[in-house]
C-alpha cells in the first residue's frame, strides 16, 4: 500500500500520516519525489484499511502496489535511487559511471597500495577489496579481516577512493559498517534473510549480488529486507547465473539490466570478473555492461594476478584496467553517461609517501 501525498502537503501531514501508519501496528517509509512525497506502508500483518488514511489532511490518494516487492518498486518511486556520499562527490545512480576496482581479497599492504593506487590514477572513484572471503574451501584464503578495513581505509586517506567491501555475518557487518563506505553482501549471502535485515539497519548503503540461481524477482526481494528495515540506499548487482554453458565461470545476464531498470528505481552494476571468470573476458563484457545501461562496474584488478591468493585467472593487470577505462570513456556518451577523468584530486607526493611508508605503518 503506498499513500500518495498532495504536492502541496506539509512535512507535517506527512508525519501526520507517518504516525497514523505506525499506531496501527506497520512501518512508515516518506518517499520524497520531484513532484510529491509518497508514503510506502510495509508489514506482515496484511492489508492496510485504506479508509483509515484517505481522509487525513494532505493526502492525495492510497494505492495498492500491485508487485510483491513494495520500496524497490518503481510504482513506490518513480524517480531512480542516487547513492550520495557524505565526504566525497561520487555518486551510485547518477549520470557519472560508478567504477568500483580492486583485488578480490587484500593480502597485505604493498598489494593494496598498489592496486589502489593505479585504480586511482585510471578514474576510478571506488576501491574494492575482501576482507572476510565466502571462499568454497575452508582451506583457502580467508581474508584479512579487521587488518584489511584499516588498510582500506588508509586507502580512501591516501587516494579519496571510497571503500566497498564484503560481510558475511553480522559481526563483520558492524566492522565494515564502520570502517567502509559501502557494505557489500555477496551472491552467496543474498537470501541470507537474517544478513539482509541487519544491514537494512546499518547506516552504510549496501551493494547486494544476486545469488548464483536467484531470478530477478528474488533479487528485487532481497533488496525489499534490507530497505524494509529502513536502509534505502541499496545498490544492485549482477555478477552472472550458473547455466549449462562451461567456457565461463558463470554467464553474465546482462539482459537483467534493463528488466532491472523496468520494475526498480534502484541503481545496478555489472561484475564482469566474477560473471566470466576470465580475465580475457572481462574488457568486452565491460563494454558491454555500459551499453546496456549498467550505472557502472565492478571490476577486480591485482598489480600481480598470477600470484594472487583468490581469483588470480579472473583479475586484471592495471594496463588492462587502464584500457577498459579509456574504452568505457567512449561508451559512455552514447548512453548519456560520463566516467570520471583520472584525478588531480589524487595527491601525487601523498601517493609516494603512503607507498613508501605503508610497510611500515600498517
Ligand atoms: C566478490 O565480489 O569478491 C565476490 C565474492 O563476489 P560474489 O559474491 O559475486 O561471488
Ligand atoms: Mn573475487
Amino acid at each position: 500500500m503506498l499513500v500518495v501525498m498532495k504536492a502541496q502537503a506539509t512535512e507535517e501531514q506527512v508525519r501526520a500520516v507517518c504516525q497514523k501508519i505506525e499506531s496501527l501496528g506497520y512501518r512508515a517509509h516518506p518517499i520524497p519525489g520531484a513532484q510529491r512525497t509518497a508514503i510506502g506502508i510495509t508489514g506482515n500483518r496484511g492489508e492496510v484499511n485504506p479508509s483509515a488514511l484517505d481522509e487525513l489532511p494532505g493526502v492525495a490518494e492510497v494505492i495498492q502496489v500491485s508487485k510483491a516487492y513494495k520500496l524497490v518498486s518503481r510504482e513506490t518511486k518513480p524517480d531512480n535511487t542516487v547513492v550520495r556520499f557524505a565526504n566525497s562527490d561520487a555518486t551510485i545512480g547518477g549520470r557519472e559511471l560508478c567504477v568500483v576496482a580492486g583485488p578480490c581479497a587484500i593480502e597485505n599492504p604493498e598489494q593494496a597500495f598498489a592496486a589502489a593506487e593505479r585504480v586511482a590514477k585510471a578514474g576510478a572513484r571506488f576501491f574494492r577489496g575482501g576482507a572476510y572471503k565466502p571462499r568454497t574451501s575452508p582451506y583457502a584464503f580467508q581474508g584479512l579481516g579487521v587488518e584489511a578495513l584499516k588498510i582500506m581505509a588508509e586507502i580512501r586517506e591516501t587516494y579519496g577512493l571510497l571503500i566497498v567491501t564484503e560481510a558475511v555475518d553480522h559481526e563483520s557487518l558492524d566492522e565494515v559498517a564502520k570502517w567502509a563506505d559501502v557494505i557489500q553482501i555477496g551472491a552467496r549471502n543474498m537470501q541470507n534473510f537474517s544478513l539482509l535485515k541487519h544491514a537494512g539497519h546499518a547506516k552504510k548503503p549496501v551493494l547486494l549480488k544476486r545469488g548464483m540461481s536467484a531470478t530477478l524477482e528474488e533479487l528485487l526481494m532481497a533488496a525489499e529486507y534490507v530497505m524494509s528495515e529502513g536502509n534505502y540506499n541499496v545498490i544492485l548487482c549482477e555478477r552472472g547465473v550458473r547455466t549449462f554453458a562451461d567456457h565461463t565461470r558463470n554467464t553474465l545476464d546482462l539482459s537483467v539490466i534493463p528488466a532491472v531498470q523496468r520494475l526498480s528505481h534502484l541503481p545496478i552494476l555489472v561484475d564482469p570478473s566474477h560473471g566470466t571468470g576470465k580475465r580475457n573476458k572481462v574488457i568486452p563484457l565491460s563494454r558491454a555492461g555500459v551499453a546496456v545501461g549498467a550505472d557502472g562496474l565492478m571490476v577486480e584488478v591485482h598489480p600481480d594476478p598470477d600470484r594472487a591468493l583468490s581469483d588470480g585467472m579472473q583479475s586484471l593487470y592495471p594496463d588492462q584496467f587502464d584500457e577498459l577505462m579509456n574504452e568505457i570513456r567512449q561508451i559512455a556518451p552514447v548512453v548519456r553517461r560520463t566516467v570520471a577523468e583520472a584525478p588531480a584530486r589524487v595527491n601525487a607526493a601523498k601517493m609516494r609517501s603512503a607507498a613508501g611508508e605503508s610497510a611500515a605503518t600498517l
